[in-house]
């Protein structure tokens, strides 16, 4: 099958591998459909600060429909498309047997630990995929990582109805809890130093548009800042 590898530091290689192995217990095999590339793939390819294995199949961003099921996979069935969780987990240090896996001592990422989406298919654990719901076009389901981000960002805000939100930053994860928080019914005002991207989200969400020399003489209660720059 074609695959995209990464080798090491700067080295992506779009190249024909075998076709992973048939699901094992508790694992699925998909045929992935749409992956997307995660700010933290670039930074990967850029500075290797997450490989761990190498080659290895990058993407953690992805959706696909299941081709084959392991022993004892119930939850999902051969040919629904799937939602899948990023993350993988070791399932046997103590955070894990808490039940609280996002903790996990010994944490990593699809497309780091094991092969990652950026294949014709993919097998991983099944516990990392849940079922689609009908009618939401896969290159909507690819994204349902930076979904969660925003929404978990949104969350920890929580903000009383109808409150004002500057967000700085309109990459991804700033587009999306722009979105998210406009929907809400939040009045929401976004900022970026690339006027095309601040012009997509305004558009996409009627958020409006201001700038850092705008805001400065203001107070706001609530912000988020989604850029990681200083300036
Ligand atoms: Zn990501
Ligand atoms: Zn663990």
């Amino acid at each position: 099958m074609e695959a995209v590898r990464l080798h090491g530091v700067g080295d992506l290689r779009h190249e024909t591998v075998t076709a992973p192995a048939a699901p094992e217990r508790d694992e699925v095999t998909l045929a992935v459909s749409v992956a997307g590339i995660c700010g933290s793939d670039l930074h990967n390819y850029r500075t290797g600060a997450w490989i761990s294995r190498a080659p290895s199949v990058a993407g953690h961003e992805f959706t696909g429909s299941v081709t084959a099921l392991g022993e004892g996979v119930s939850h999902v069935a051969i040919g629904d498309r799937v939602i899948v969780d990023s993350r993988w987990t070791c399932g046997t240090c103590q955070a894990c047997r808490n039940g609280v896996r996002q903790v996990c001592t010994n944490l990593g990422f699809l497309g780091e630990v094991i092969d990652g989406g950026f294949a014709e298919q993919v097998t991983l654990p099944a516990r990392n995929v849940i079922k689609a719901p009908a009618g939401v076009a896969d290159r909507y389901l690819a994204m349902a990582e930076p979904l969660a981000v925003a929404l978990h960002a949104l969350n920890l805000m929580d903000m009383p109805k109808g409150a004002e939100i500057v967000v700085a930053g309109c990459g991804p994860i700033g587009g999306l809890i722009t979105l998210l928080a406009t929907r809400a019914g939040h009045p929401v005002k976004i900022l970026d130093r690339d006027n095309a991207r601040t012009a997509l989200v305004a558009e996409a969400t009627r958020a409006e548009v201001t700038s850092f020399e705008a805001l400065s003489d203001h107070y706001y209660r609530h912000a988020i800042d989604t850029t990681g720059s200083p300036m």
